[in-house]
C-alpha cells in the first residue's frame, strides 16, 4: 500500500479519487493540485442551472468546506502542473514547487476545442469553467443573435438554455440532425424537432470557417458554403481535447488521452481518471474515454480500489444525460449508427419512452426520453455486452 498519493486535478473525477480512498479507509498522506484557484464545483449544471440564472456559482460546487476538511488532504488550488516524473513519480508545477507520492492519479480532464479562426475576436466564447458560464450568461441575456456552433451535446444545451430564456438562437454543426452520433438518426431527428418547435433555429450539415466582425467585434460567421449568420454573440462548442499538453516529456503514452490498461493504469504507479483516461475496456475489447459525469465517479472508485491493490478490472455501461427544453434523456451503453430501434416502454407520441437499440438482435444500447427510472432498469440487458468475457489486453499498452 503506497505510504502517499498525489492527484492533479481537483475536479470530480480527482476529488471522487481521494474520497473513495478515504472511504476505502486508507490513512496515509494525500495531496490534491488543482489549476483553477475556488473550491471543486460540478461542470453539468455550467450550461444549464448556472447559465439559466437558476443556480448561483455557489450552487455548483461539490463540498463544503468542511466535508473538504475532514478528508484531511492537501490541497493546492490555483497551481499548474507543469510536468510529470513517470520513474520518480514526481509531479513540478508552475511555480517550481516539486510534489512526489508512491501513487500518482491524472485527473486534468479536457480543455475546450476552439476553432482556429475565430481565435481572439470578441464575443465568441467557450464553455467548459465556472467563470465561462458566468462570463457568457452575462453576454447572453443582452444579445440580439446567438449562433452556437457544434451540434453535440453542450452545443444543444447551450442552445436549449438560450431559447429558454427567450433568446434568438441558432444552432449550427455538421451532422444531419442535433446528436446524431449520441443518439442515432431517429433519436436526433426528434430532439431537432424538439428544438425547432421551441424556436431554435437549427443549421444542420453546416460547417464553420470563420467569423466576420464590426467595430472590433464579432458580427457573424462564416460558413464553409460562403454564406454567412449573423451573430452578436457566438459560442463554440466544438468538443474538447484531454489536458495532457503538460505530460509531453512523461513518456506516458498520449493518444486522445491518458493510454491505461483495464487497471486505469498508465505506468507503474501512475493512473488516470475521468475524462483524460483512455482506458482498454475488458467487456469492448477496444480502449474507450467517456467524457461524462458518471464515469468520473465511476471510475475514481476503481482507480482507488486498484491503488490499494485490489487488483480491478474496469467495465463501465457507459452513461450520460442531458436536460434540454423540458426533456430529460438518458443513454446507457454506446449508440451505433446502424442500430435497429425498438420502443421498450412509454409512448413516442406522448413524449415518455424508452428505446433499445439492437445490433443484429443484441441490445447494445437504451435511451430513456423522459422515463429515467424505466430507462434505468432497462440498463440490465446491456450487462451481458459491457461484462462479457474479458478480451485480453493489447501489447503495449501500459509502460
Ligand atoms: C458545460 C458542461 C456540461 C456538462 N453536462 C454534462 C451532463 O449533463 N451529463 C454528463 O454526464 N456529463 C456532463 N458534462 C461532462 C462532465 O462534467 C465531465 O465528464 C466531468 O466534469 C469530468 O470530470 P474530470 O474531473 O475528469 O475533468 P474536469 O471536470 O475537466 O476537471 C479537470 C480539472 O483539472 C484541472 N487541470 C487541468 N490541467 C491541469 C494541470 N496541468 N494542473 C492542475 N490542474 C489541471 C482543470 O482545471 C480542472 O479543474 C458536462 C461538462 C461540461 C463542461
Amino acid at each position: 500500500m503506497p505510504d502517499s498519493v498525489l492527484v492533479v486535478g481537483a475536479s470530480a473525477a480527482g476529488l471522487a479519487t481521494v474520497e473513495s480512498l478515504r472511504r476505502k479507509g486508507y490513512q496515509g498522506q494525500i495531496t490534491l493540485i488543482g489549476e483553477e484557484e475556488g473550491a471543486p464545483y460540478d461542470r453539468p449544471p455550467l450550461s444549464k442551472q448556472v447559465l439559466a440564472g437558476t443556480w448561483d456559482a455557489e450552487r455548483t460546487h461539490l463540498r463544503t468546506r468542511e466535508v473538504l476538511d475532514a478528508l484531511n488532504a492537501a490541497f493546492i488550488l490555483g497551481e499548474r502542473a507543469v510536468s510529470l516524473d513517470t520513474a520518480a513519480r514526481t509531479v513540478r508545477t508552475v511555480s517550481g514547487r516539486e510534489l512526489g507520492a508512491d501513487a500518482v492519479v491524472l485527473a486534468t480532464g479536457l480543455c475546450a476545442r476552439r476553432l482556429p479562426d475565430l481565435a481572439g475576436t470578441e464575443g465568441v466564447h467557450v464553455l467548459r469553467t465556472l467563470e465561462d458560464s458566468v462570463r457568457l450568461r452575462d453576454e447572453l441575456l443582452h444579445a440580439e443573435q446567438t449562433v452556437v456552433i457544434g451540434d453535440g451535446v453542450l452545443g444543444a444545451e447551450i442552445a436549449a438554455t438560450a431559447r429558454q430564456l427567450g433568446r434568438e438562437v441558432t444552432l449550427a454543426g455538421p451532422q444531419a440532425a442535433v446528436m446524431q452520433t449520441q443518439l442515432g438518426p431517429d433519436i436526433a431527428e426528434r430532439l431537432a424537432a424538439l428544438h425547432t418547435d421551441q424556436g431554435v433555429r437549427l443549421r444542420p450539415d453546416t460547417l464553420v470557417g470563420g467569423a466576420t466582425t464590426s467595430r472590433g467585434r464579432v458580427s457573424g460567421v462564416r460558413t464553409a458554403e460562403g454564406g454567412v449568420l449573423p451573430a452578436d454573440l457566438v459560442v463554440e462548442a466544438v468538443g474538447g481535447i484531454p489536458a495532457t499538453d503538460w505530460l509531453a516529456d512523461s513518456g506516458l503514452v498520449l493518444d486522445d488521452g491518458v493510454v491505461c490498461d483495464s487497471h486505469c493504469r498508465a505506468a507503474e504507479g501512475v493512473y488516470a481518471v475521468g475524462d483524460v483516461a483512455r482506458f482498454h475496456h475488458p467487456g469492448l475489447g477496444r480502449s474507450l474515454r467517456l467524457e461524462n459525469r458518471t464515469n468520473a465517479t465511476e471510475q475514481a472508485q476503481t482507480v482507488a480500489a486498484n491503488i490499494l491493490g485490489e487488483g480491478r478490472a474496469y467495465a463501465p455501461v457507459p452513461y450520460f444525460w442531458t436536460d434540454q427544453l423540458g426533456v430529460k434523456i438518458q443513454v446507457y451503453g454506446l449508440p451505433t449508427p446502424t442500430a435497429t430501434l425498438h420502443i421498450a416502454e412509454g409512448d413516442v407520441q406522448e413524449g415518455r419512452f424508452v428505446a433499445r437499440y439492437e445490433e443484429r438482435g443484441r441490445p447494445v444500447a437504451v435511451l430513456g426520453w423522459n422515463m429515467p427510472k424505466q430507462a434505468r432498469l432497462q440498463r440490465q440487458h446491456l450487462l451481458p455486452l459491457y461484462t462479457a468475457a474479458p478480451h485480453p489486453q493489447p501489447a503495449g499498452a501500459t509502460r
